[in-house]
């Protein structure tokens, strides 16, 4: 490859935003996140992939304040979650400041939830991406769901079905119920299927995060843990450079 070539994608690979490999195969503008306010104020169907013990959950740190929307700590996932399903909440529900700066900082933390689903219209997995709250509720109708449909088959799962997600009508939250779209074939090759939940949660670089934190409100974190010999400068602080070093 020549050197113009390399240039060429190197400009390209920075301009290229982190993650944008997840969303191969969507159309542009669909991501594989389904934004739950605008695509499923209507409900929307899809197969449902995984059930609930194989939901992949973490953490995320944020605070704010939802009527004047505030933003006090911008929204990041927390370093002390885990990387793949199957992990143990009781090991993870406490902040940890020894794994996860922001823990140290003691910014508001939150658990969040990713529901793999198969997209009836895309044809491909997507996941709903829920706090706690939601989840809760959505688990709450996906039994519900399940032990009914049990009564007349008792190996009846809702994995591999087609369920319907709605934003409740007061718009605080989401319900499931049957759906009554065929399955699909394609379906049935992402169940069980492991999906790239490290990246879907995007961990950011410490050295990232501890700019966010310098930009969040001193009200809401403690900012005296960021400032540490050991710690990289976190304002964009010019790195000196000595004369002798410059190459002229
Ligand atoms: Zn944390």
């Amino acid at each position: 490859m020549s050197i113009r070539d390399q240039l060429k994608k190197r400009e390209e690979e920075r301009s290229t935003p982190k993650g944008n490999g997840l969303n191969e195969g969507l159309p542009e503008g669909v991501t594989r996140y389904v934004r739950l306010g605008s695509e499923l104020k209507d409900g929307r169907q899809f197969v449902m992939l995984a059930d609930p013990d194989s939901w992949y959950f973490y953490f995320c740190h944020e605070d704010g304040d939802f009527a004047t929307r505030a933003t006090f700590v911008k929204k990041h996932t927390c370093l002390h979650s885990p990387k793949g399903t199957g992990a143990n909440l009781d090991s993870y529900k406490k902040p940890n400041g020894g794994a996860c700066i922001s823990c140290k900082a003691k910014a508001k933390r939150k658990l969040y939830f990713m529901i793999p689903v198969f997209d009836l219209e895309y044809n491909t997995w997507r996941v709903l991406d829920v706090k706690e709250f939601h989840a809760m509720n959505l688990i709450g109708d996906y039994d519900k769901l399940e032990k009914a449909a049990k009564k007349f088959n008792k190996e009846y799962s809702l994995v591999g079905d087609v369920i319907k997600v709605t934003k409740t009508s007061d718009g605080k939250s989401y319900s499931l119920e049957s759906g009554d779209a065929e399955v699909p074939a394609e379906a049935a090759q992402f169940v069980g299927f492991e999906f790239p939940y490290e990246e879907l949660a995007n961990f950011r670089e410490v050295d990232d995060i501890i700019a966010l934190l310098n930009e969040a409100d001193p009200e809401h974190v403690d900012k005296s843990v960021l400032g540490g010999a050991d710690q990289p400068p976190a304002d964009g602080a010019p790195i000196e450079v000595k004369d002798e070093d410059l190459p002229f």
